[in-house]
């Protein structure tokens, strides 16, 4: 008799042993620098995949919402790219590593900021999002968003105008890209709100791994089919969140998950293992960078477990995932 091939149940099992195994780790603090981030339950941990033919497992909180933050830097990214093509977008902002914290105040040496994944990079990336007026533009972000997550999203407003009222560091970077022609001067100040906005969006930890699947999914959102970006833009998405989507640990995430990935401060981790499969965690107890520290540790196991790495031996074409799920 050949041995019989493992189903879902192996993945739904992982997941609930993984999330057994960090659950009671409470190293890390939730974000206060927005105050009304600090609302957030700090116990909370939730963690979903979703494969690109569509099969959800998860466990925990990984249907409590909380405000996407910096994921939201990937999705307008590739927005934008699809929107707007690679040299274009390429023109106002790069696509290196800085090596520097998230909010840094830095500029590359063609004073571009250097990737769409730190603040300054995200904020003009933001100016793509474009429309007659503010409203256009914000219901174009949310339908977006929503168009990914395969449900309809909304903002949390506190978080919102928490973020309006405290983000002087972010109005700084705005200036500081229009200094250098990176933004339109007239509208810079509305594309900022956007900003302020796309990291105000509620998901759930379910949503970033619907989100990650349609990445995966060569754009198309695999619970509704809907095509909601571009396929060429894909590959440069994804190539940035490896080198830049964890910020100032980077380097050490690719090394040791190495899955590409975007991180925010509400305690969310975007993750795309690239044709398999979205994985989405939630847990708002952060690391002294900004990243989720349970969520960092799930995706670790994570990748050990099912062979997930780019670079691991056991992920040539899929081949685990392909006989499981
Ligand atoms: N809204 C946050 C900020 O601009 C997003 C930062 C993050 O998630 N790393 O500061």
């Amino acid at each position: 008799m050949p041995p019989s091939r493992p189903d879902g149940s192996v993945i739904q099992e992982l997941l609930e042993v993984v999330h057994d195994r960090h659950r009671h780790i409470d190293d890390g603090e939730v974000a206060s620098y927005i105050p009304a981030l600090q609302r957030a339950n700090p116990d909370h941990f939730g963690i979903c995949i979703v494969s690109t033919r569509g099969d959800v497992f998860e466990v925990g909180d990984s249907q409590v919402e909380f405000t996407i933050q910096s994921c939201s830097k990937a999705l307008v990214y590739a927005h934008a790219l699809s929107v707007h093509g690679r040299a274009k977008v390429l023109e106002r902002v790069g696509i290196e590593p800085s090596g520097d914290a998230f909010n840094s105040i830095a500029l590359d040496s063609s004073n571009r900021a250097f990737n769409p994944m730190v603040n300054a990079g995200a904020i003009t990336t933001a100016g793509f999002i474009e429309g007659a007026d503010f409203a256009e533009r914000r219901a174009k972000l949310l339908r977006c968003f929503s168009a990914a997550a395969g449900r309809e999203l909304t903002v949390d407003e506190t978080v919102y105008a928490s973020e309006a009222e405290t983000g002087h560091r972010n109005r700084a970077l705005a200036w500081l890209v229009t200094n250098f022609d990176r933004m339109d001067p007239a509208t810079n100040m509305q594309t900022l709100d956007l900003y302020f906005l796309q990291c105000s969006v509620r998901v759930t930890a379910r949503d970033l791994a619907v989100m990650g699947a349609t990445l995966a999914n060569l754009g198309i959102n695999p619970l509704t089919k809907e095509n909601v970006f571009e396929m060429a833009s894909v590959q440069d998405v994804l190539s940035v969140m490896s080198t830049c989507g964890m910020y100032d640990y980077a380097g050490e995430w690719m090394f040791r998950v190495g899955i590409p990935a975007k991180s925010g401060v509400g305690g969310g981790i975007l993750g795309v293992v690239n044709r398999q499969l979205g994985i989405g965690t939630y847990s708002p107890r952060l690391d002294a960078r900004g990243n989720s520290v349970r969520g960092i540790k799930a995706y670790c196991d994570l990748a050990d477990d099912l062979g997930l790495h780019a670079f691991n031996f056991m992920n040539s074409g899929s081949h685990f995932l392909k006989h499981v799920i």
